[in-house]
């Protein structure tokens, strides 16, 4: 049944490159090649969050936002991919990728409502990406209430809109170096947030890992 949504779609809206409009893409070889990508760290509240582009250049842009407001879900693999290609730039990530026993990947879930509302969770795609190329596992048992979307609420609110929203629902992280993986951060809230409920659950260390800034 996806399937043919799929076919009908490519015939109503072929697939145009979202750098230089050639048919066929979301984005071409060329143009994810040129992707200006800026590795860099960022610190919010207690948690580091490694981010490889800015979320003001055009292509991310449009790519994030009809990954968020369409029920496309491969340019979520997309988006892991620019992940990827910004984390083989920085090598102080490589290097800890390779604890390879001790990282588990969390995606940052979305709550029930939007998740059924929009069929596929972006982070959990991402993270797949993330967990093929590195052979990390993933462990998708963060889950997420019911809240205002982080974006319909204004910056100084989003902590409080935020706070107690994850709750954990697999087994104890000790040990675990956790690697918690969303499209972007801009407040850091979110990641702050479900950090929070990692670190009860016996997580050893955290990062953020986001597409874009
Ligand atoms: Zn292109």
């Amino acid at each position: 049944m996806k399937k043919l949504l799929n076919l009908i779609l490519d015939i109503i809206f072929p697939l145009h490159c979202f750098g230089c409009q050639r048919e066929g893409f979301w984005l071409c070889e060329k143009c994810f090649q040129e992707l200006p990508l800026q590795p860099s760290f960022e610190r919010f509240e207690k948690l580091l969050v490694f981010s490889v582009c800015d979320y003001e250049n055009i292509q991310i842009k449009k790519i994030i936002k009809t990954c968020k407001f369409s029920s496309i879900s491969e340019l979520s693999n997309t988006l892991g991919k620019i992940l990827i290609k910004g984390i083989l730039k920085f090598p102080e990530i490589l290097d800890l990728l390779k604890e390879k026993n001790q990282l588990l990947l969390i995606p940052i879930p979305l709550s029930s409502k939007r998740q059924t509302e929009r069929g596929f969770n972006q982070s959990l795609i991402i993270a797949r990406e993330l967990s093929a190329h590195f052979q990390i596992p993933i462990c998708d048992q963060l889950k997420k209430e019911n809240r205002l979307p982080q974006s319909k609420v204004s910056v100084e609110k989003r902590g409080q809109n935020i706070q107690d929203a994850f709750s954990w629902q697999g087994a104890n992280l000790n040990n675990y170096q956790i690697i918690l993986v969303d499209d972007v951060v801009t407040t850091g809230a979110t990641l702050s947030e479900a950090s929070k409920i990692l670190k009860k659950y016996g997580a050893k260390k955290i990062i953020g890992f986001a597409v874009a800034r």
